[in-house]
């Protein structure tokens, strides 16, 4: 059976080609996908034994729509999304100034361990497909009757350990007869997989990329986050400069500030001095709370002072306001199941 949602237009010309049908077929299907059908039946232009040759050989792969939480106080909307086998994954519609953004996850659980985040406290289930994680933008759009115009891959998974179906998914997205979304309005984070940056720079320059660093040191982030073991920081510095050399695109660098872990001062040269001259921006994030973690977010107060010491060393950077803490929505909240909460 062939997943329609995971065809770029062009695939799925030559997917009716394959199946004896006229190319311009693709073009009242794809619209159609992404204007939230789940049925050929829904496809009326289509006649009645089309569709139902469609449907012996090709099937509409949507995510199911299990549960919805809202925040009480930013009109953020978390969602849990069944996907086939039984998993489930989450994604966030997030209002910002600039406009709608969906955070969408790009596996189910997560293998990279990170010490202070839910997702992967479970290990990894399965990477998702492209249509996936396409159809968490799709379903949110159709929830909310919104337009998304920006997202961010920083939802449950590591994007780049799950890397040809995410380039795919990058594609679709910007498929002007479907979802039509700028690459320039696109983030994806990655925790460091240094092979994978490379290749982002070549596969994906327009994309916005954001890195994981978390620490300013090897010691540091050896404790945080076991990626850390195969990749020294100078290696991915190294490999961040090139890739900036390479795009010409700003790094975002995430640094989750810990109490008594990676927030004195002192740390926050480190940082500055670790980055210097370097095109980049740095997103401090206070931590946020993980039940069944010990680590505590640093004071907001604190996050400035620690900001302030990076840009009064020339280093661009924000303390970002967290969205959706209230329902667990916030970055390194998200995890398999809403059930399993705590
Ligand atoms: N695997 C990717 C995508 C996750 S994006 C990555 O590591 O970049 C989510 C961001 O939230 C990452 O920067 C992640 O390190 C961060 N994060 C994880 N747990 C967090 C927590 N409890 N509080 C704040 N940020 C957290």
């Amino acid at each position: 059976m062939k997943q329609l949602k995971n065809m770029t237009y062009d695939e799925m010309r030559g997917f009716f080609e394959s199946i004896g049908e006229k190319k311009f077929r693709a073009d009242q299907v794809f619209r159609k996908l992404y204007q939230g059908i789940d049925t050929f039946e829904q496809i009326t232009e289509l006649s009645k034994p089309l569709r139902e040759k469609l449907e012996s050989c090709a099937e509409i792969n949507s995510v199911q729509l299990l549960r919805k939480q809202e925040s009480a106080s930013d009109g953020t909307k978390k969602y849990l999304f069944g996907v086939r086998g039984g998993h489930a994954v989450e994604s966030v519609f997030m209002k910002y100034k600039y406009g709608n953004t969906a955070c969408i996850s790009s596996q189910a659980g997560c293998r990279m361990g990170c010490a202070f985040c839910a997702s992967g406290i479970n290990g990894l289930e399965r990477g998702l497909n492209a249509g996936e994680m396409i159809d968490q933008v799709s379903a949110i759009e159709r929830n909310t009757g919104e337009r998304i115009g920006h997202i961010v891959v920083m939802g449950t998974g590591e994007p780049f350990d799950n890397y040809d179906e995410l380039i795919r998914a990058l594609n679709i997205f910007h498929e002007e007869k479907g979802l039509n979304i700028s690459l320039r309005n696109i983030t994806v984070s990655t925790c460091g997989l240094t092979e994978k940056i490379m290749r982002f720079a070549d596969d994906m320059p327009q994309v916005n990329l954001a890195v994981s660093l978390h620490a300013p040191s090897d010691e540091i982030r050896l404790k945080l986050m076991p990626v850390a073991k195969s990749c020294s920081m100078s290696e991915l510095l190294s490999i961040c400069r090139k890739y900036t050399e390479k795009t010409h695109r700003r790094i975002t660098f995430e640094y989750a500030l810990i109490e008594g872990v990676n927030d004195s001062m002192e740390n926050a040269a480190q940082l500055a001095a670790r980055l210097r001259g370097m095109l980049c921006h740095v997103n401090l994030i206070p931590l946020n709370r993980v039940s069944e973690k010990d680590f505590r977010g640093s004071a907001r107060k604190h996050a400035e002072k620690f900001a302030a010491v990076l840009s009064s060393k020339g280093i661009e950077v924000t303390v970002r306001r967290e969205l959706g803490s209230d329902i667990s929505a916030a970055c390194g909240q998200l995890r398999l199941t809403a059930e399993s909460e705590g």
